[in-house]
């Protein structure tokens, strides 16, 4: 399991200045060095909120067999784990690299406030070329085909969404 406890640390205990980005970016190196040594892709990620790490994550896809296991959606499960929670709002993500469109969506989702990155994905796709960038697959990707039985889904979305949602 690649995601661990920020430096042994009790969670929430203060490590470094609430300002330092380029200090919590080495903390997401560090991760993405050790997946890069484990035969994962380099990519690291790490929480931080009031000046405090929640939790730290690398890509784990291959030794998870897991394609959603990149780093930032990684961190944000063990940090919705360790507080019990769906949302982690006032918190920051930093990523070794831009977060691609699913991770960008599950930040969306759990509410972090910022989003600070190393690489972009512009420069990634440069070097596989087939990243989403844009929201778009540069190098194919499904085809989407809306509408289908959708008066069946969205009454559900309705009964959920007049019941105050999550
Ligand atoms: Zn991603």
């Amino acid at each position: 399991m690649t995601v661990i406890a920020a430096g042994g640390r009790p969670t929430g205990a203060a490590i470094a200045p609430a300002d330092d980005d380029a200090t919590w970016m080495r903390l997401a190196l560090e991760a993405a060095r050790r997946a890069g040594l484990a035969g994962e892709p380099p990519i690291g990620a790490c929480l931080v909120r009031d000046g405090a790490v929640v939790a730290t994550a690398s890509n784990c896809v291959v030794s998870s067999l897991d394609i959603t296991a990149h780093a930032e959606v990684s961190v944000i499960r063990e940090a919705c784990r360790r507080e019990r929670t769906l949302e982690l709002a006032g918190c920051t993500l930093y990523s070794t690299v831009e977060p691609c469109p699913m991770c960008f969506a599950a930040s969306h989702y759990a509410r972090i406030g910022r989003i600070v990155f190393g690489a972009s994905l512009a420069d990634f796709d440069e070097l596989t070329g087939s990243e989403l960038t844009g929201g778009r697959a540069t190098g194919g990707g499904p085809r989407l085909d809306g509408g289908c039985l959708r008066e069946e889904s969205l009454a559900l979305l309705r009964r959920w969404a007049g019941g105050g949602g999550r």
